[in-house]
């Protein structure tokens, strides 16, 4: 593969570098136009409750019913019928179907909205609405339903020990080391929606420059970390997702490593 006049092989000896691995870091700016609130905006969901009593461990220790409340009024809303992927979640689905190499959607949504556009090749760092977890046996299940302080664990059978399973904060995101991993193999790392301001996502941006990547910002503006970027386009993610998708996929097929 050649790119900027650069050849990219590998030296004879050397592992094989992934050239076209594609890693794409999504926030809530991909969601917000299907309808779901995007937390950090003045009129998200963050303005209507304090985030400490609902979203932090010491929160549902106090009061885990107000903590479920909040989750299943979340949760309700995103199976409602109402929100549905929209064109930027479908134009991943479909990048990931059509580009030659390999692709990674790392996002930062605790919705399903990706897989439900098609993408399967996806890491929710912050967890999943539709999931929970037993503190006691630590499994996780799929959830759809409303969750409350006397709901058995189907697996051990203990009374509230469910909780969302969500990282919450204070906790560890997950999946850290395969997101790493991706990061110092990808050829390209694109962030879409996403503020700046939520570490450790924040800086993966500067991660996958310091591996050779390629970095690409689209947001409806510049975000907190637009100039660690070298590439950008501005718009609503239902803009600007497909067409630079639709940009990529014509170009890319210089890019299959044979
Ligand atoms: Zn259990």
């Amino acid at each position: 593969m050649e790119r900027n006049g650069q050849s990219l092989a590998a030296p004879p000896g050397m592992r094989q570098r992934q050239v076209d691995m594609l890693v794409i870091l999504t926030g809530a700016g991909i969601s917000k136009e299907s309808g779901l609130d995007t937390f950090r905006d003045a009129d998200g969901l963050w303005q209507k409750v304090r985030m400490e009593d609902v979203v932090t461990p010491e929160g549902f220790e106090r009061d885990p019913e107000q903590s479920h409340n909040f989750h299943n009024a979340l949760r309700r809303t995103l199976l409602s019928g109402s929100i549905q992927p929209n064109a930027a979640h479908l134009a991943l689905a479909r990048l990931e179907k059509e580009y030659p190499g390999e692709t990674l959607i790392i996002t930062q949504n605790i919705d399903d909205l990706h897989e439900r556009g098609g993408s399967r090749n996806v890491l929710h760092m912050h967890g999943e609405l539709l999931q929970v977890r037993c503190r006691k046996c630590a499994t996780v299940m799929p959830w759809s339903e409303d969750l409350f302080t006397s709901t058995p664990c189907p697996k051990c059978g203990a009374a509230g020990s469910l909780r969302p399973n969500i990282v919450w904060f204070g906790e560890v995101p997950f999946f850290m080391s395969e997101i790493e991993a991706a990061l110092r193999r990808c050829a390209i790392f694109v962030s879409i929606g996403t503020s700046g301001n939520v570490y450790p996502a924040a800086q993966f941006c500067v991660m996958a420059r310091h591996s050779g990547a390629r970095t690409v910002e689209l947001n409806l503006e510049p975000s907190n970390q637009a100039k660690v970027f070298q590439e950008s386009d501005y718009g609503p993610a239902t803009k600007v997702v497909p067409a630079w998708v639709e940009n990529l996929l014509k170009t890319s097929c210089i890019g299959v490593v044979n």
